[in-house]
Protein backbone atom coordinates (compact mmCIF):
# COMPACT_ATOMS: atom_id res chain seq x y z
CA UNK A 1 0.00 0.00 0.00
CA UNK A 2 1.28 3.52 -0.80
CA UNK A 3 2.01 5.81 1.97
CA UNK A 4 1.63 9.42 1.35
CA UNK A 5 2.41 12.39 3.20
CA UNK A 6 -0.19 14.67 4.90
CA UNK A 7 -0.02 18.01 5.70
CA UNK A 8 -2.72 20.37 7.51
CA UNK A 9 -3.88 23.42 5.81
CA UNK A 10 -3.71 25.52 9.15
CA UNK A 11 -1.49 23.88 11.56
CA UNK A 12 1.33 23.15 9.04
CA UNK A 13 1.71 19.54 10.93
CA UNK A 14 2.96 16.82 8.57
CA UNK A 15 2.00 13.34 8.80
CA UNK A 16 2.90 10.13 6.24
CA UNK A 17 -0.05 7.93 6.40
CA UNK A 18 -1.89 5.73 3.37
CA UNK A 19 -5.19 6.99 4.44
CA UNK A 20 -6.68 10.39 5.86
CA UNK A 21 -4.84 11.27 9.02
CA UNK A 22 -7.16 11.45 12.39
CA UNK A 23 -8.77 15.15 11.54
CA UNK A 24 -8.96 15.89 15.90
CA UNK A 25 -7.12 18.00 18.02
CA UNK A 26 -5.68 20.32 15.49
CA UNK A 27 -3.53 23.15 17.64
CA UNK A 28 -4.66 26.09 15.70
CA UNK A 29 -8.59 25.28 16.64
CA UNK A 30 -11.06 22.76 15.92
CA UNK A 31 -10.19 19.76 13.32
CA UNK A 32 -6.79 19.28 11.21
CA UNK A 33 -8.08 20.31 7.58
CA UNK A 34 -5.65 17.37 5.64
CA UNK A 35 -4.13 17.89 2.09
CA UNK A 36 -3.09 15.16 0.74
CA UNK A 37 0.67 16.46 -0.95
CA UNK A 38 2.51 13.30 -3.00
CA UNK A 39 3.33 10.19 -2.36
CA UNK A 40 6.08 9.88 0.12
CA UNK A 41 9.54 9.25 -1.12
CA UNK A 42 13.43 10.23 -1.15
CA UNK A 43 13.31 13.59 -2.84
CA UNK A 44 13.66 16.31 -0.75
CA UNK A 45 11.23 19.52 -1.48
CA UNK A 46 11.24 22.89 0.30
CA UNK A 47 8.49 25.27 -0.01
CA UNK A 48 9.40 28.71 0.19
CA UNK A 49 6.29 30.73 1.29
CA UNK A 50 5.47 28.02 4.24
CA UNK A 51 9.28 26.39 4.76
CA UNK A 52 7.60 23.19 4.92
CA UNK A 53 10.08 19.91 4.35
CA UNK A 54 8.60 17.24 3.16
CA UNK A 55 10.13 13.98 1.28
CA UNK A 56 8.39 12.54 -1.65
CA UNK A 57 9.01 10.60 -4.45
CA UNK A 58 7.76 13.67 -7.09
CA UNK A 59 6.94 17.26 -7.17
CA UNK A 60 3.95 17.82 -4.37
CA UNK A 61 0.84 18.94 -4.81
CA UNK A 62 0.96 22.74 -4.35
CA UNK A 63 -2.06 23.39 -3.14
CA UNK A 64 -3.29 23.82 0.33
CA UNK A 65 0.05 26.08 1.61
CA UNK A 66 -0.65 27.55 5.02
CA UNK A 67 0.80 30.67 4.33
CA UNK A 68 -1.59 31.32 1.19
CA UNK A 69 -3.46 30.08 -1.52
CA UNK A 70 -0.95 27.69 -3.09
CA UNK A 71 3.28 25.79 -2.01
CA UNK A 72 6.15 27.08 -3.92
CA UNK A 73 7.91 24.04 -3.79
CA UNK A 74 11.96 23.94 -4.40
CA UNK A 75 13.77 20.64 -4.53
CA UNK A 76 16.52 20.44 -2.60
ZN1 LIG B 1 -3.87 21.09 12.02
ZN1 LIG C 1 3.87 26.17 1.40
Amino acid sequence: MSVYVWQCRKCSHQVNKDSGPNNSGCPKGGSHDWNRLAEAGLTDYLCEKCNTQVKTGSQPSNSGCPSGSSHRWNKL
